[in-house]
């Protein structure tokens, strides 16, 4: 039971925030495209814009040679104008965890779900999408800890998980695709 749950709630990387990832031994590794969350990953709940700590972590995977997309369950309008301060394509309302929004993002820029990574702080959605499309699962910490009601009840759960895992942020596993 819990190995078939691990399946898809496992991430295969946990890191406290977005400037302990390692581009380029992703990169190296075989993967070529970033997906990446808004609310609580980039950005702060409902922003509109971008701040200098999304930017660096885009920079940092452009420049080791990774492409870059917005996979957001957020809707359109707010994604739009998002994305636009980073420069950044997007999915979208892409109703994670379906894989859906990661299908769409893998075909537009013609790369498969196997070299694709998915980042996002949620497991219920970011991480069980990524597992369920076939792409790497990495689970970034909240950036911040205010939040909605569903949303704290979800990290209830999630601290189940991460207990049951004995998951702590710390080092990049690396994980060559298969
Ligand atoms: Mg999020």
């Amino acid at each position: 039971m819990t190995l078939c749950l691990g399946r898809y709630l496992k991430p295969d990387t946990y890191c406290a925030n977005l400037d302990d990832l390692d581009f380029p031994a992703f990169f190296e590794d075989g993967y070529r495209l970033v997906l990446l969350d808004v609310d609580n990953t980039l950005a702060r709940h409902g922003s509109f814009a971008a701040d200098e700590y999304a930017r660096r972590a885009i920079d940092r995977a452009q420049q080791a040679g990774l492409a870059c997309r917005i996979v957001s369950n957020a809707g359109k309008k707010r994604i739009h104008a998002y994305a636009a301060t980073l420069g950044l394509p997007y999915v979208a309302w892409a109703r994670k965890p379906s894989t859906r929004g990661i299908r769409e993002a893998c075909r537009i820029e013609s790369i498969e779900p196997e070299a694709t990574i998915m980042i996002g702080d949620q497991i219920l959605t970011d991480i069980v999408s990524a597992h369920r499309a076939g792409c790497l699962a990495v689970l970034v910490r909240p950036r911040y800890n205010q939040e909605a009601l569903h949303v704290r009840l979800k990290r209830f759960f999630e601290r189940i998980v991460l207990a049951a895992y004995k998951l702590k942020t710390g080092k990049q596993r690396r994980k060559k695709r298969s």
